[in-house]
């Protein structure tokens, strides 16, 4: 086959608010950027964040870094690296005003600042009482941001590649990253992206979980690709679950509904959070609230005739306050629950929602991996940041509202990082002769395979598997089911067919691409899980229920030969201020 080859300083695959921030500072620096997408870039699943970004900028209630600090630590269930974490809280103001005068729409106070709403596992004065931190524009804040970095990545003549689908990475004999083999997804016309530093900001992989708030195209490529390369992926059996997603669709009710002072019911119509959280109640932290919700399902409160979901009450906060301030998630209940929030309460069940999980990188988005066995080190060239990044700032729980917040403070970094390292080494490596070789080896078994089972078939076994084995609530004897059942359904997954060829949008194509890369997730995230035995944020076993900070406080490396898992201690150790010491976690 033929390849095309273009060369550019920076390729960045993913044009979400991660790679659209970084894009935007490269090419306003006068570099040659190349952005590719899957999709257009404003259809990337950041177009559906809706309840804000964490900044201290306390301009509704008295706010500092430092607290932010130590709510995320916190939050991470002292697994996030305290370097990384004091890193992003300290930015985050400069980064929501850099934002702003790019032209953001933020919601208004009436004296003209950026509004601030509460939201869960954020407070104030070390863990008091909640702080309004969440920047928001209604419940549309992702999609706000998105538009606005995208107009300005045209503004700074940014080259996107819509539709294109990266398939592997390029590494040479030294295990530096040369840029990527991708796809048109119209035409499969294969191209070779030749570039100085390659950045992945391709997002999550929600999609090996059958219910899920995310977009269909999260299917974990970046860390599929990475892993098809030598690169081992950092604590993927930490998989969070929001409470709150639409009971049977899995579409997302921001925890901003609790915010505004929405509450969680059970059947009997109590109350349930402030026995689980006595302080930060229907805001305590997710992991908290959706294994308080998977508990009183458990235990027979659950509302429906079959006991299977809890509700989630709004209606008392006023239609007008809904209308203003949530008016898309009064659409969503409607449209997915039947119910309209002003009236009745809306259905609502625990759901697959944020890898914190990813590819290693330093606080600076380099990637950081040991080559050949070797010590870990800084792989020359590669660069990841966003969801499918593990910096560690999120650890073993995410708090709401700092996953915008990575993707600005850490793609804006990653730029300043890129531009630092090429004027260091200002001549591009050569090719390597087999640079195209793993990717077209992929395309060239879907070509000429055509008995095997579909890749549907086999794409709704591996969800099966992960939501029944490796859930809210994990047990020993379904981990251990779970691991030998996702090899089988990953061995399946090697002889797939793809019966329409047809190259009119060329969906089946891309479907078994990117189940590949599911599959190198689900593995990594179920052999994870099963080998950790402790409960650590969202990672929630029954047979070991406490954390054991003695044994387990280290991050895992998962590699896919072998099935490999390795630890590597957390970085305890902030910048410029004191250790957070190690706490038992009550909201
Ligand atoms: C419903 C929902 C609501 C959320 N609300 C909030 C919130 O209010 N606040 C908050 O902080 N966080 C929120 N989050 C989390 C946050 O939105 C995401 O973690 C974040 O937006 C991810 O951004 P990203 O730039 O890393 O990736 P994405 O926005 O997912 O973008 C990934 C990009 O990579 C591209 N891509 C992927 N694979 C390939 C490939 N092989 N080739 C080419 N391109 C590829 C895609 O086309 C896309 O452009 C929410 C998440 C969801 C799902």
């Amino acid at each position: 086959m033929a390849v095309v080859k273009r060369t550019f300083d920076v390729v960045v695959v993913g044009a979400g608010g991660a790679g659209m921030r970084a894009a935007l500072a490269l090419s306003e620096a006068g570099l040659k950027v190349a952005v590719l997408s899957k999709v257009f870039p404003t259809r990337s699943h950041t177009v559906a964040a809706q309840g804000g970004i964490a900044a201290s900028l306390g301009n509704v209630t008295a706010d500092s870094w430092h607290w932010h600090m130590y709510d995320t630590v916190k939050g991470s269930d002292y697994l996030g690296d305290q370097d990384a974490i004091e890193f992003m809280c300290r930015a985050a103001p400069e980064v929501v005003y850099e934002l702003e005068h790019y032209g953001m729409p933020f919601d208004r106070l009436d004296n003209g600042k950026i509004y601030q709403r509460p939201f869960g596992g954020h407070m104030q004065d070390y863990g008091k009482n909640t702080v309004q931190r969440a920047c928001a524009a209604a419940d549309r804040t992702g999609h706000a941001l998105l538009h606005t970095l995208y107009q300005q990545n045209v503004q700074a003549n940014t080259n996107f590649f819509v539709e294109w689908m990266a398939l592997d990475l390029i590494r040479d004999q030294d295990g530096d990253v040369l840029g990527v083999v991708a796809m048109e997804i119209e035409t499969s016309e294969v191209m070779v992206l030749h570039a100085r530093a390659t950045l992945f900001a391709t997002g999550g992989a929600g999609r090996i979980f059958q219910a899920s708030t995310n977009a269909y195209i999260n299917t974990g490529d970046g860390l599929g690709m990475a892993a098809r390369a030598g690169i081992p992926l950092q604590d993927m059996e930490f998989y969070q679950f929001h409470p709150t997603g639409v009971y049977g669709a899995g579409v997302l009710i921001t925890e901003g509904v609790r915010g505004e002072g929405g509450y969680l019911v059970n059947k009997d119509g109590e109350r349930f959070m402030p026995k689980y959280a006595p302080t930060a109640k229907d805001l305590a932290s997710r992991d908290v609230v959706s294994r308080a919700i998977a508990t009183e399902i458990k235990e027979g409160r659950g509302c429906g005739p079959h006991g299977d979901h809890i509700m989630l009450k709004v209606d008392h906060i006023g239609e007008d306050v809904i209308k203003q301030r949530l008016p898309g998630i009064r659409d969503i209940a409607i449209k997915f629950a039947h119910v309209d929030p002003a009236h009745d309460p809306i259905p609502i069940v625990p759901t697959a929602h944020y890898m914190m999980g990813g590819i290693p990188t330093n606080y600076h988005a380099q990637v950081v991996a040991p080559y050949h066995g070797g010590p870990e080190e800084i792989v020359q060239g590669f660069y990841a940041v966003g969801e499918c990044a593990c910096v560690s700032v999120h650890g073993a729980n995410r708090l709401g509202c700092n996953s915008l917040l990575d993707l600005l403070v850490f793609g804006r970094e990653a730029a300043r990082q890129i531009i630092e390292d090429l004027e260091r080494h200002p001549h591009p490596k050569l090719l390597p002769r087999d640079a195209a070789d793993r990717a077209l080896a992929r395309l060239a078994r879907l070509e000429s395979q055509d008995k095997g089972e579909s890749v549907a078939e086999v794409g709704a076994d591996m969800r099966r598997v992960m939501q029944m084995h490796c859930g809210v609530f994990r047990f020993p004897d379904l981990l251990a089911d779970g691991v030998t059942k996702i090899r089988a359904v990953a061995e399946r997954a090697k002889h797939t067919a793809i019966k329409d060829k047809s190259r009119v949008f060329n969906t089946a194509r891309v479907e078994a691409l990117e189940l590949d890369n599911l599959i190198e997730v689900a593995l990594a995230t179920m052999h994870a899980a099963h080998a950790r035995e402790e409960s650590r944020g969202a990672h929630a076993r029954e047979d070991f229920p406490n954390r054991d900070d003695d044994k387990w406080l280290k991050h895992s490396l998962y590699s896919r030969e072998g099935h490999h898992l390795d630890y590597k201690p957390v970085r305890l150790k902030p910048l410029t201020v004191d250790s957070f010491p190690l706490k038992a976690r009550v909201y």
